[in-house]
Order: structure tokens, then C-alpha cells, then sequence
């Protein structure tokens, strides 16, 4: 089977690289595509074949798999005469696993050839998870359908579920990280009420740990605001992509949003500030700012 991958960033190059040892242990071959040509080069380098360009590299693929910033880059590159949709092999299937939106999409699967399979696919868990391979995967699939991917899909997803017809795979990745940015969001003012009352910020971070208040976004962001990283392996400019995108799904279904309302007015003003490629915890800085304390290791 011949796999391709377009975007080799953060959640990109650790999924490739669990297919790429896939392949290096069987008879697949991985083709890869990105802008960037040093992370090209390393998976070249590593037995990865050049994709080149989209025109080139579907028309070669069983399978592909995108790992892009927003729908902006995936319409640019689905469409046209150059594009996956014109150029995917016969009966070939497609696992978008960006963040996106499903307006954009259904207009991607409209245009689609009845032959290929187009399933939204995004995932939680992090580079870290991309890179262990222990992703989870939401899909908008038939479960007959996911069958017979799911040996494939497992290379770098732990948990894959199937959540409903095309669409519901992007519809929960938002439902599910409008919880993880509300309790993101209230990291900041809660590290600033111990810091001011004198509590040691690691111990804080314990307490934190071992209470009512524990949760992924506790025990795996906290620390990387008391190091100073603000977690780099995820961009502000991507986090303010998908805080809109939550606004924007509940104001569809009607719902009054002024959680998620504050929370986008929050990244977008650090947005403005410190520029979309700093790391997404940078919103923690507008409250050290505001206070002029840093909230730090002691
Ligand atoms: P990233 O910016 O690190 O990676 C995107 C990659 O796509 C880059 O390497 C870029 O060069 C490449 N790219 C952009 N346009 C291209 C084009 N036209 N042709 C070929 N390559 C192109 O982003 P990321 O953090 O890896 O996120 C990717 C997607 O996954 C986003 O939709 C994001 O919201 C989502 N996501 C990210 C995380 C995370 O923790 N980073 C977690 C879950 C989901």
C-alpha cells in the first residue's frame, strides 16, 4: 500500500514518523509533503519518498492523510487541477486530521469523485501523543467503513472513535476543546491568586494534581507556565483558530456562548500582542502583565 502525508509540523511529523517505521518494517511506502524543506529532508533521509507536489504524489496513494493548520490550507490544496481531489488514485481514502471546520468541508466532499473516501479525522493528545503513537482519533465514519483502515489508523492512533456520519469527527474535536480552553483560561488567574497569597507554585500545582480540580490541562499545562516554555509545541494563532471555531459551532446551534466569547476576546488580544507563531499558553502572559509578576518555579 502506498501512504501519503501532507503537513509535517507539530502533529504531522510524529504521526508520519509512526507510519514511516510502518513502512520501514513492511512493504508500504510512506510519501511525504510539506513547505518546509528540512523536515523534508530529514524524512527523506530516513527512507520517506518526496512526494513533490500534490499532482504528483495522489495519483501514487492508497491512502493520505493531512495534518494542516486550518481549512485555508486544506481548501488550497484539495482543489483545482493540481489538487487531491483531481489527482487521488481510484477508490482511494482520505483522513483529514487537521482541526477544521465542517462548512468548509462538506464543500470539499461535495466536490469530491463518488470513488474516493473522504473521512474528517482530527485528534487529541498532543505532539506528545503523535509522537508515542498514542493519539485518539474522532471520525466521521461508518463503523464498517473504519474496519478496514483501523489496522492502519492504530500505527499512531490508541483510541479510535468512530463518532457518526461525515462531520461529527470535527463537530467533537470542538465540543471537546471548548472545556480544555475554558479550564486553560483559568490557569492564569489561579496560579496568580497562590502566587499573590504566597503559596509556593509547585506545591500549588500538586494540590491542584490531587483534587476536584485535576485534569489534562492542569497536570500537562500548569508546568509548562511555572518553566517560562508556555508550551511550544502548539501555536497561540492556531489555539485563536479554534476558540472561533467554537464560538462560531454554538452560535450555529444557537446556544449562547459567553464562556467561549471571553476566552476568544482573551486570545485574540494575546494574538495581537505577542504574534501567531508564539506558543498558545502566551495568553498566561497577558495576566503576569497585568500584575507584573511572572508565574514561576521557586
Ligand atoms: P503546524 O503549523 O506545526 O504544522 C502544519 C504544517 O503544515 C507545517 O509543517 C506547514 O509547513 C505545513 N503546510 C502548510 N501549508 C502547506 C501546504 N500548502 N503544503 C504542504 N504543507 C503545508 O501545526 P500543528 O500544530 O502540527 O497542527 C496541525 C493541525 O492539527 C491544526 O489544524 C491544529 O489545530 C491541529 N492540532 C494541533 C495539536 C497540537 O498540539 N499541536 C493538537 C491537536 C490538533
Amino acid at each position: 500500500m502506498n501512504i501519503g502525508f501532507i503537513g509535517l509540523g507539530n502533529m504531522g511529523a510524529g504521526m508520519a514518523n509512526n507510519l514511516l517505521n510502518h513502512c520501514n518494517n513492511s512493504n508500504d511506502k510512506l510519501f511525504v509533503l510539506d513547505l518546509n524543506e528540512t523536515v523534508l529532508s530529514d524524512f527523506e533521509a530516513r527512507g520517506a519518498l518526496n512526494g513533490e507536489s500534490a499532482s504528483k504524489m495522489c495519483p501514487q496513494c492508497d491512502v493520505l492523510f493531512t495534518s494542516l493548520p486550518s481549512s485555508k490550507e486544506v481548501n488550497l490544496l484539495a482543489f483545482g487541477a493540481e489538487g487531491i481531489l483531481n489527482n487521488l488514485k481510484e477508490g482511494a481514502a482520505w483522513f483529514e486530521t487537521s482541526t477544521n471546520e465542517l462548512s468548509e468541508w462538506e464543500k470539499v466532499r461535495e466536490s469530491a469523485p463518488s470513488h474516493l473516501t473522504l473521512v474528517d479525522a482530527p485528534v487529541s493528545g498532543g505532539s506528545e501523543g503523535a509522537t508515542a503513537g498514542t493519539l485518539t482519533m474522532f471520525l466521521g465514519i461508518d463503523k464498517e467503513v473504519l474496519k478496514k483502515f483501523e489496522t492502519l489508523l492504530k500505527v499512531f492512533s490508541s483510541n479510535l472513535l468512530c463518532m457518526g456520519p461525515s462531520g461529527s469527527g470535527y463537530v467533537t474535536k470542538l465540543v471537546q476543546l471548548h472545556l480544555n480552553y475554558l479550564v486553560a483560561q483559568g490557569i492564569g488567574e489561579t496560579l496568580m491568586m497562590g502566587a499573590k497569597a504566597n503559596l509556593d507554585l509547585n506545591t500549588l500545582h500538586s494540590v491542584l494534581m490531587n483534587s476536584c480540580s485535576q485534569s489534562y490541562v492542569v497536570e500537562n499545562y500548569i508546568p509548562k507556565v511555572l518553566d517560562g516554555s508556555y508550551d511550544k509545541s502548539f501555536t497561540l494563532g492556531l489555539a485563536e483558530k479554534d476558540v472561533k471555531l467554537i464560538v462560531e459551532l454554538g452560535h450555529h446551534f444557537g446556544i449562547t456562548m459567553p464562556l467561549g466569547e471571553k476566552v476568544f476576546q482573551t486570545y485574540q488580544e494575546a494574538k495581537n500582542l505577542y504574534g501567531e507563531d508564539s506558543p498558545h499558553l502566551s495568553v498566561v502572559r497577558l495576566i503576569e502583565e497585568a500584575h507584573k509578576q511572572k508565574l514561576r518555579n521557586t
